[in-house]
């Protein structure tokens, strides 16, 4: 089966929200304009209840479907946030913000889930409810996190979770996925070394924090190289390195070095946060030196439960020839990731045909590829939720 006929329909309806939140991208939480104009939609839909300012500015539209008699909730989660990066596509929809754009399609994310509503919202050909979940802040802001933290799964009684993210180099039409890790987890670390600046030719009255710091960070890459199992994927870049010395005759008083890990397996990333620490205060110490390390967690890894990605690969399979359902896990992060740790579900990914990466200035999403989200999207509710079940 292709795409729903309604979506042909719908297509260029929902063409013109997607362009709208092209044309006004806003930043992590402050997508205000953007879940306004979400809200409205859903109202005007008939949504049974639209909540807003989830999660401080997530909204949620809730369809119960002719039936309610499965007493089964099942949520469908679209990113609402654009990016920090100045736009160069020349588009006539192109970001109205300087600085700001949509760089990574969660304008079309937000589109196709609103299209989604819209049709289940006219048919309702399921037994059971159906949760809407627009998240601020996916970009590094753990949007979705905070939701969950205000009590998305539980006021909602949302039993199963599924969420898209659109794919460049993939065509357009084609899905991927996979059971288990999906995305990776990321991490960043800030390592702070102390020892005793002084005169460049008296090395002998300090302690020269940028050999200690420089013997750190050849140490760290053993981590990777000696301490996680070779079958592992794990990457550990230390990214920045700044001395206080200003001059070649001043031996530094501190040096501090700031680095992600990222890693597909909880092991490896509590493994690597225990190995930097061990590593650089050791190391600090054995010089006569301090380091202190500062360990942030950012993004869990996205881990897809085996029967919830069976289901949604079985969707995609009546929309489209080409789904992928063992595709190879990325390290790119997502925060979708936070709403599978509490629940059942996965995440699909949905090829965008041939445009530029995801965080390029140049990209843009694939209009082309809504009538295959929005099919997938409800696609879920009504493969999940059968009326006739
Ligand atoms: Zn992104
Ligand atoms: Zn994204």
């Amino acid at each position: 089966m292709p795409i729903r006929n309604r979506y042909a329909e719908l297509h260029p309806e929902i063409t013109e929200w997607r362009q709208d939140f092209h044309r006004h991208p806003e930043l992590l939480f402050e997508v205000h304009r953007t879940a306004a104009r979400v809200a409205e939609l859903l109202r005007a839909f008939g949504c049974d209840e639209v909540v807003e300012g989830m999660g401080r500015t997530g909204v949620v539209g809730v369809i119960k479907g002719r039936k309610t008699d499965s007493g089964k909730v099942i949520g469908l989660r679209a990113d609402m946030d654009a990016l920090p990066i100045r736009e160069v596509t020349g588009l006539d929809y192109a970001s109205q913000t300087p600085g700001m754009m949509h760089a990574c399609g969660h304008d079309g994310h937000t589109a196709m889930l609103l299209g989604a509503a819209k049709y289940l919202t006219e048919n309702r050909n399921f037994d059971g409810t159906a949760v809407f979940i627009f998240q601020p802040a996916e970009e590094g802001g753990a949007g979705g996190l905070e939701m969950c933290q205000d009590g998305l799964m539980d006021r909602f009684g949302i039993q199963e979770v599924y969420g898209m993210h659109n794919s460049p180099g993939t065509p357009v039409g084609h899905f991927a996925i996979r059971p288990g890790v999906l995305l990776a987890s990321t991490d960043e670390f800030y390592i702070t070394v102390t020892g005793k600046g002084g005169h460049a030719a008296e090395p002998h009255e300090a302690i020269d924090t940028t050999l200690v710091a420089a013997h750190i960070l050849i140490a760290l890459q053993s981590i990777v190289s000696r301490n996680i199992d070779p079958l592992k994927r794990v990457v550990l870049t230390v990214s920045t390195f700044v001395t206080d010395s200003t001059a070649n005759n001043i031996i530094a008083h501190q040096v501090r070095m700031e680095g992600t890990v990222r890693t597909l397996d909880p092991e490896c990333r509590s493994m690597a946060e225990e190995r930097v620490r061990e590593i650089a205060e050791n190391t600090a110490r054995a010089h006569g030196a301090q380091a202190q390390v500062t360990w942030e967690q950012g993004y869990p890894a996205t881990v897809n439960t085996p029967d919830e990605t069976a289901y949604a690969a079985e969707v995609a399979r009546t929309i489209s020839d080409h789904v992928d359902d063992n595709t190879a896990p990325i390290l790119p992060a997502e925060d979708f990731a936070y709403m599978l740790e509490e629940r059942p579900g996965a995440y699909i990914f949905l090829g965008n045909g041939d445009s530029a990466s995801c965080h390029h200035p140049a990209y843009n999403f694939n209009d082309d590829a809504i009538p295959f989200g929005s099919s997938w999207y409800s696609g879920m509710i009504e493969a999940r939720m059968p009326l006739d079940g």
